[in-house]
């Protein structure tokens, strides 16, 4: 593995430890999982066991019955495969943070995977900080797994847009090409630590956590490594080729990784290798390739840079460029012939049956093209009554609606339409300076009457 992806955050073996413990919060996988590739290898170097914690916060920022139906399909099949290779799997009804602390105890190291928003950073200091509060001799070391380039490592600063971080991240990408194969477990005795129930029922499991139940599961997308790798599969050979014309939300040329991503069922490492594979072997020609690359590491990996050095990321008042705020001020009380609640684009009820169509898809799917993103959310700008509402919608929706939202690339995706990587464009009412979209923009470009037709097939 490449050492720019592991922190010693501190230093320390507690001679008397029993295991090395690996706190599974981001990575929640066994394949191409880094973190749990250095627990491994540290166990075997002592001859210990490895201990698997996860922790399961009914409270987490934003989450509903979508989001943790979605990740506890994935976790089933976790804790499957995590004792199949002959490792302990303990599975808690508790915020990870502090679950994770009785567990530290009788460790010889804890190793945590790295997570790059606000709280699942303070989560990780909570657990430092306890560390030495509690005077643990346990070492605590943290390992990046979510991005093929460690986010400190390419860049010390925010990047101002995709421009500025591809020439880095395409020169250095290879040397991250760094995962071989899992370790076999050589101490595979399984330790009988307390744990709850539950993972042989997640619908009893969940129905009885005090969550939002009101947003139902995607009838459509299902969770975990083996459906994010066979549609991965799938993708490459029907799709692949054609990724270059991806744009087009009347063609199903998607590879719908983001939510997988999102809940690191899947590593984009992974992804990646799996992908220059099948171009060695003939299966993918170089500009899909180099498209689906430029989504992949570029744009998704400007989305961490984002959330790792714009402090406010998820703030109206602090998530984008000076530019963009001054257009916003100068058009804040621009006159709108449109305006409507929330409800009402939940609903789909507006004059627009391109939004209409995007917002049916999201609701009920939990998934949209990137196009339409744009779209959906380029027309709330245009229909609220003021730039920071429309944020604040706009941001809501996407975060209780989409299986891959609360992600880095949700606040990027979003700042982006309001300026944030993004350039001033031809003043115009309502928008200001910032990029404005319009259905005519749909009809010339794509058959966009076929994507509303395929959505109007869904039902609720
Ligand atoms: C307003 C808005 C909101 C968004 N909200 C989210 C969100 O909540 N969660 C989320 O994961 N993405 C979000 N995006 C980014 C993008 O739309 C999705 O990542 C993409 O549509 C996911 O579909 P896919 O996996 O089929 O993509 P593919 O086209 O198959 O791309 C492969 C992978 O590349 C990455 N990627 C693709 N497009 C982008 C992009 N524009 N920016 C960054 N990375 C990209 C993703 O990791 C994606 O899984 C948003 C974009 C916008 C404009």
């Amino acid at each position: 593995m490449n050492e720019h992806r592991i922190q010693h955050l501190k230093n320390g073996i507690n001679k008397d430890g029993q295991y090395v413990l690996y706190w599974m919060q981001q990575a929640q996988r066994v394949h191409y999982n880094h973190a749990l590739m250095h627990a491994i290898e540290k166990a075997n170097d002592l001859d210990l066991p490895v201990v698997i914690f996860f922790g399961l916060t009914p409270t987490y920022p934003d989450a509903n019955r979508r989001h943790y139906q979605f990740m506890m399909e994935g976790l089933v099949e976790v804790k499957r495969l995590i004792e199949k290779c002959g490792m302990t799997f303990i599975f808690r009804v508790a915020s990870p943070e502090t679950g994770v602390l009785e567990y530290m105890k009788d460790a010889v190291l804890l190793v945590m995977d790295d997570g790059y928003l606000r709280h699942q950073k303070q989560w990780r200091k909570h657990v430092l900080n306890e560390a030495h509060r509690m005077t643990l001799s346990c070492g605590i070391d943290l390992v990046d797994s979510d991005v093929i380039v460690p986010v400190r490592f390419i860049s010390d600063h925010a990047e101002y847009g995709a421009y500025t971080l591809r020439p880095k991240i395409t020169t250095w990408y290879r040397d991250f090409r760094d995962f071989k194969r899992l370790p076999d477990v050589m101490n595979k005795a399984l330790l009988c630590l307390p744990s709850d129930d539950g993972l042989d029922d997640i619908n009893g499991l969940l129905d009885a956590l005090s969550i939002d139940q009101t947003i139902q599961p995607s009838t459509m997308y299902h969770g975990g490594y083996l459906e994010a790798s066979q549609r991965f599969s799938t993708f490459i050979l029907d799709q692949g080729n054609h990724y270059i014309e991806s744009n087009d939300p009347s063609k199903n040329l998607t590879s719908k990784m983001s939510m997988y991503l999102h809940f690191g069922q899947i590593s984009s490492l992974e992804l990646l290798d799996r992908l220059l594979v099948a171009q060695s072997q003939g299966q993918m020609d170089g500009p899909s390739l180099d498209a689906y690359i430029e989504q992949l590491l570029v744009r998704r990996e400007l989305a961490f840079n984002y959330v790792t050095y714009q402090k406010g990321y998820d703030q109206f008042e602090t998530m984008t460029e000076p530019w963009a705020y001054q257009t916003m001020q100068a058009h804040d009380l621009d006159y709108k012939p449109y305006l409507y609640s929330k409800q009402q684009m939940i609903d789909a009820k507006t004059h627009d049956v391109y939004f209409n169509a995007a917002m049916k898809e999201m609701v009920i799917t939990g998934y949209m093209h990137n196009y339409m993103r744009m779209y959906w959310a380029k027309k709330i700008i245009e229909w609220s009554p003021s730039f920071k509402i429309a944020y604040e919608t706009i941001l809501s929706l996407n975060n209780t609606y989409f299986i891959d939202g609360r992600d880095p690339n949700s606040y990027a995706g979003v700042a982006w339409c309001f300026g944030k990587h993004d350039r001033p464009w031809i003043e115009r009412t309502i928008f200001g300076k910032l990029r404005y979209m319009n259905d005519k923009g749909l009809e010339r470009k794509f058959d966009i009457q076929k994507y509303v037709s395929q959505i109007d097939t869904y039902s609720r």
